[in-house]
């Protein structure tokens, strides 16, 4: 057997294991070998249903027969009930104060059970059980049911463990447990090059490859299998960390242009501004001059939640290069492209930048999808003037226009630059190297980077995702801002809810009503049924609670220009009332709008409910936002809680990553390409440092990697397989 065999070689395979292997991305024998479990199950002790005893940890399979919610007999407490049945007899499963475990399931599911057995009316139950489920049930339930083998677990060991790897239809954790029992057996593992420098596994007690394989495929003890993960973690992170210092190395090689830019300026500009500056808002800028000054070419994240004044630092910063001259040059200006992720703010933010360049006698240019616009206009020096795309061009490529606003596309497309010294990016959460590649300039120089986000993330996963970036937190607010009262509505009192946002309106302000869908759900989908529709919630409205008011609908399927124009009329409060998706959630900026509804509040992400709030944290009034949810279980109504109880967004981040289990962070590891395993080092600062503090170690002592070549090859062998 040899790591490069196709797995067809040594393992029969039904066509629909083939078909599943395939989609995993796994063909190879070592691709299975690789094949990392994302947790691993303490089984206590796996049982036939008969042999339950009282009082006693087990874990059993089983399918579902019967579901059942309801409220208790006495205490009213609301509870979800399932029958499970194995060959030897049934068995109840019972979930006090949390009736959505068993709506998780239906009758027919096979799944494993563990949890504390006890008597209940004469039976044997088992209380508030884990539940998970399996495609098939075990043919022989023992306690050796995956470890026929080696030797049984020591008698007084309830250290049982297994193996889940990541749920795939067609194929099973068993299957993956023997096979790759057969390949750690054939002797393969002799032949791996650790890509860890053995040094570091030293450095940090971590198993060397072989071993953690072993054990982490085949754990024999609890120890051993946290030691392996915890391995895999930290190789996972490492090998990221050392994927972005290079990006950065790579781009700090090439020349920026040294900007020093006149203080006394910078400051006079500040003060037209009408507020002083935040703390945090200062250290922001100061940070930033020091890096322009340098000549490296800066890379720097700024994140802050919404409302914290990301513009104004833009701002500052862009009027700080476009005051500077080209190095040896007493004519024209540096240049600023700032890129937006929508044309709805792209168009925003080109209005917000013309409020702080107002009087400055500089030129902004906005150019997207509906055409191209320049400040000032030549009739009136406070506003702006359509221009012709090639005018447009013309002037950023001659240098007549120094700042220029537009959507992520501005710099992939025909859009050059004669001196483009900064770039601003709002909202891209992963401008990478590939990216930074494209703003290379015909002499080779590169502008600085300044990303802005108002996601909250945690701390260890900023680290870990924009480990090449430098991070400045804009972490306090404006003074004076009022929080958003914010409430999580119980269904009954909705009606009582429309009231009080019908007296807001009367007073003149606007609201925001947020569903999770844009049309109504495909009937043949059962699970989508509950979601409101921004389309069918907008008429409701309209009809049955709000007839006295304009309602507009905003959604991500309209056309550019169409958005543009229910956007417009809102903020210019011709509509009273809009209803939208979650579009409006990044930057959209509406002061008199007070009130945000979120309908399906359960189905977004509190980063994202958060930034949705921020929605109406703009203006001077109280502002209001309302939670509805379809289900009110113990852990949504807890998670929810955390919105209140949050101070800013970054605390919430962390509150989040805290409140979900390991398995939980599954579909957030996901979208940022961290794996289950992985995830678990984003719990633990520590680890993530380490794997930093490596990283940029090694890069410095071998940037080549001459001497690790195992690295070299293991960075090749991980760049190839993301972009598959
Ligand atoms: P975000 O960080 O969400 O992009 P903005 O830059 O849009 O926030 O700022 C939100 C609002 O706060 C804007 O109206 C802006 O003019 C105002 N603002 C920014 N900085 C301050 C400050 N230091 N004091 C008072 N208001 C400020
Ligand atoms: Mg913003």
């Amino acid at each position: 057997m040899r790591l490069s065999d196709p797995i067809g070689e040594h393992f029969r395979l039904q066509p629909l294991q083939k078909t599943a292997l395939e989609h995993l991305g796994i063909s190879t024998i070592e691709d299975l070998l690789y094949h990392l479990p994302s947790r691993h199950v303490d089984a206590g002790k796996l049982e036939t249903i008969e042999a339950i005893e009282d009082k006693e940890r087990v874990t059993v399979f089983g399918q579902v027969t019967k579901v059942n919610i309801k409220k208790s007999f006495r205490s009213r407490i609301p509870m979800g009930e399932a029958t499970i049945r194995d060959s030897s007899g049934t068995i109840k499963l019972l979930w006090f104060h949390q009736p959505y475990m068993a709506k998780k399931l239906g009758p027919g599911d096979f799944v494993r059970a563990s949890g504390q057995a006890s008597r209940k009316s004469g039976a044997f139950a088992i209380m508030n059980p884990e539940i998970e489920k399996v495609p098939e049930l075990p043919s022989d339930i023992t306690p050796g049911l995956f470890h026929k083998k080696g030797p049984a677990p020591s008698a007084n060991s309830s250290d049982m463990l297994y193996p889940v790897y990541p749920e795939t239809r067609g194929i099973t954790s068993r299957w993956f447990f023997h096979a790759i029992e057969k390949i750690l057996a054939s002797g393969i593992l002799n032949t791996l090059v650790d890509p860890i420098p053995k040094d570091i596994l030293d450095r940090y007690n971590l198993p060397a490859l072989p071993t953690a394989l072993v054990w982490v495929h085949t754990p024999r003890d609890e120890k051993h299998a946290i030691a392996a993960r915890k391995r895999f973690a930290f190789e996972e992170i490492f090998f990221i960390q050392l994927e972005r210092q290079r990006g950065r190395q790579l781009y700090e090689a090439s020349s920026a242009f040294a900007i020093k830019q006149n203080a006394r300026d910078v400051e006079r500009f500040v003060e037209q501004f009408g507020f002083p500056l935040t703390g945090a808002q200062a250290r922001a800028i100061d940070a930033i001059f020091v890096d322009f000054a340098r000549g490296i070419p800066m890379l720097r994240l700024l994140e802050g939640d919404v409302g914290s004044g990301k513009t104004a630092v833009a701002a500052t910063t862009a009027y700080g290069v476009v005051t500077t001259r080209p190095s040896g040059q007493s004519f024209g200006s540096l240049q600023v492209a700032y890129m937006c992720p929508t044309e709805i703010l792209a168009t925003q933010h080109f209005e917000s930048f013309i409020e702080f360049f107002v009087g400055s006698g500089i030129e902004i240019g906005l150019i997207t999808g509906s055409g191209c616009k320049k400040f000032p206009s030549k009739v009136n020096p406070a506003g702006w003037t359509d221009i012709s795309r090639a005018q447009f061009l013309k002037w950023v490529a001659n240098g007549e226009i120094p700042i220029v606003i537009g959507t992520h596309a501005l710099i992939q497309k025909s859009v050059k630059f004669k001196y483009l010294a900064y770039v601003i990016i709002d909202e891209q959460h992963r401008f990478g190297t590939a990216q930074r590649a494209k703003l290379v300039q015909k002499d080779g120089r590169v502008p600085h980077l300044l990303s802005m986000t108002a996601t909250p993330i945690p701390r260890t996963l900023a680290l870990t995702l924009y480990g090449d970036l430098d991070l400045t937190l804009l972490d306090e607010m404006p003074r004076g801002r009022k929080q958003v009262a914010t409430e999580i509505v119980p269904k009954a009192r909705r009606e009582k809810i429309y009231e009080e946002i019908r007296a807001r309106l009367n007073e003149g302000r606007q609201a925001y009503i947020i569903c999770p869908r844009i049309d109504e759900p495909d009937p043949a989908k059962e699970m989508a049924l509950n979601a409101r529709s921004v389309k069918e919630e907008a008429k409701r409205l309209k009809a049955r609670v709000f007839p006295e008011f304009e309602i507009a609908v905003l959604h991500s399927k309209m056309k550019p220009k169409e958005k543009d124009k229910v956007m417009a009329a809102f903020a210019e409060g011709k509509t009273h009332i809009l209803v939208a998706t979650s579009v409006v959630e990044v930057g959209v900026n509406v002061p008199n709008a007070t009130v945000i509804v979120i309908e399906g509040a359960e189905r977004f992400g509190l980063a994202q409910l958060h930034q949705l709030r921020g929605r109406v944290l703009r203006g001077t009034h109280q502002s209001y936002c309302y939670l509805f949810s379809e289900s009110e279980g113990e852990k949504t109504m807890e998670r929810l809680r955390a919105l209140s109880s949050a101070k800013n967004g970054f605390e919430l981040s962390e509150m989040d990553l805290a409140l979900r289990g390991s398995g939980e962070l599954s579909t957030s590891g996901k979208q940022w390409g961290i794996s289950d395993i992985g995830m678990e080092a984003i719990k633990n600062l520590k680890m993530v440092e380490a794997a930093r503090t490596e990283a940029i170690r090694l890069l410095d002592e071998d940037p080549a990697f001459a001497r690790h070549p195992e690295i070299a090859r293991e960075l090749e062998r991980r760049e190839t397989s993301h972009f598959e």
